[in-house]
């Protein structure tokens, strides 16, 4: 393996152990070139690159690629799911109340989990998901003037 290549979207569907398919390099690249897109915009995204693909088929290869830990699955409460490509990081999120635009808020503090629990009851803990609420640039801007 040289270092000096990146490996292409394929080769890490490979080294997770996953079948490669067009439709799958489709949806690991519109992925990580997005901004925590929707199931939906996703699946635009890959039928520019791949033709028709049903909704239950990026669904299920949605599901796979987060699995497989290449891709990463946000759920803000009483939203719908967003993926991202940034994975492994333990980063957080903050969320818009009113548009629901999602962007990136690196570790808290220090390593994963960033968090230290009050009482771990016991548990090896790992990871911490926190996600900020709040109003965007633009929604608080819409809601001053
Ligand atoms: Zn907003
Ligand atoms: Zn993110």
């Amino acid at each position: 393996m040289s270092a000096s290549q990146t490996p292409t979207a394929a080769d890490e569907l490979r080294g997770a152990g996953l079948r490669v398919t067009a439709a799958r390099v489709a949806l690991l690249e519109t992925v990580r070139g997005g901004d925590h897109l929707g199931i939906e915009a996703i699946a635009v995204g890959v039928r520019d690159r791949v033709g028709h693909i049903s909704l239950q088929a990026v669904y299920e290869a949605l599901h796979a690629l987060a699995a497989a830990g290449l891709i990463r699955r946000i759920e803000p409460a009483g939203g719908a799911p967003r993926f991202e490509g940034r994975v492994g990081d333990n980063h957080h999120h903050v969320v818009c109340r009113s548009c629901g635009v999602v962007a990136d808020v690196d570790c808290a503090v220090g390593e994963a989990p960033c968090l230290t629990a009050s009482d771990d009851h016991g548990f090896s803990i790992n990871e911490a998901e926190v996600v900020y609420w709040g109003l965007c640039p633009s929604c608080s801007t819409a809601r001053t003037s």
